[in-house]
């Protein structure tokens, strides 16, 4: 099988005024591919992240998404784009005065021009995947963080995304919530969905991950197989990373 590039950053640089977040990363995404992105706090993953779909303009460098150059393009040309990389933060944005069934709908219906049918249609099969579907007309305030989370990536499924990128999406949520979110994540990879996911959750990295990267200074330090990461991390800044958190 060939790889197909789905993202490929180019020498991408990013500093917010004197301080150079991002100094010089290249690191490509293949279709199907789940990267687990981890690092220290302040470690430039969200901006990396946010880079990827030009929500933050990189200062210089390239950001290729199938094939095209993201930097290159206007605000329209990118709103397009941005339709096929769903995002989930660590915070769930759920529009509070809308039921869940709406909140999912909603892009749908004023950016894609579904019918109202189609879009439900849609809406509760999604649900159904995030093991929600008695919640359609739930307030976002009744459920609880991990439910709404889910949400939050039903959500984003719902604008058929080819990329799926989450920053810390289970970071905010109670403990015991946690499970449940990764699950429908790795569902969600295991369907062959191509993956970018910022986290502190180790054994998703380990178990799902293809390839896991770790960022630090600036840099790309490490780029490895979850086996060879954790095993046998190359740097001395991921060795003291993992120390720390293992
Ligand atoms: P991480 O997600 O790894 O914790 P971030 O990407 O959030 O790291 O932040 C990396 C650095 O960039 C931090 O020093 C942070 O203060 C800085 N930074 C992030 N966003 C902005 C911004 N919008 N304006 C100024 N500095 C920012
Ligand atoms: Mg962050």
């Amino acid at each position: 099988m060939t790889k197909k590039a789905v993202i490929e950053v180019e020498h991408l640089t990013k500093t917010f005024g004197k301080n150079d977040v991002l100094k010089d990363i290249s690191a490509t995404v293949n279709e199907g591919q789940v990267i687990c992105l981890v690092g220290p706090s302040g470690a430039g993953k969200s901006t990396f992240l946010r880079c990827l779909n030009m929500l933050d303009q990189p200062s210089a460098g390239h950001v290729l998404f199938e094939g095209t150059d993201l930097t290159a393009l206007s605000e329209d040309q990118l709103d397009q784009l941005r339709e096929k990389m769903g995002m989930v933060f660590q915070q769930f944005n759920l529009f509070p005065h809308m039921n869940i069934i709406e909140n999912i709908k909603l892009a749908p219906l004023k950016v894609k021009n579904s019918s109202d049918d189609e879009a439900t249609a849609k809406g509760k099969r999604l649900l159904a995947q995030v093991g929600l579907s008695d919640k359609a007309q739930e307030f976002p305030a009744s459920l609880s963080g991990g439910q709404q989370q889910r949400v939050a990536i039903a959500r984003a499924l719902a604008m058929n995304p080819e990329v799926m990128l989450f920053d810390e999406p289970t970071s905010a949520l109670d403990p015991e919530m946690v499970g449940e979110v990764l699950k429908v994540m790795q569902d969600l990879a295991h369907k062959g969905m191509t993956m970018v996911v910022v986290t502190h959750e180790m054994g998703f990295a380990k178990s799902v991950a293809d390839e896991v990267w770790f960022m630090a200074d600036g840099y790309i330090q490490e780029q490895a197989s979850p086996r060879d990461f954790f095993e046998r991390p190359q740097t001395e800044r991921a060795q003291d990373f993992l120390a720390k958190i293992l």
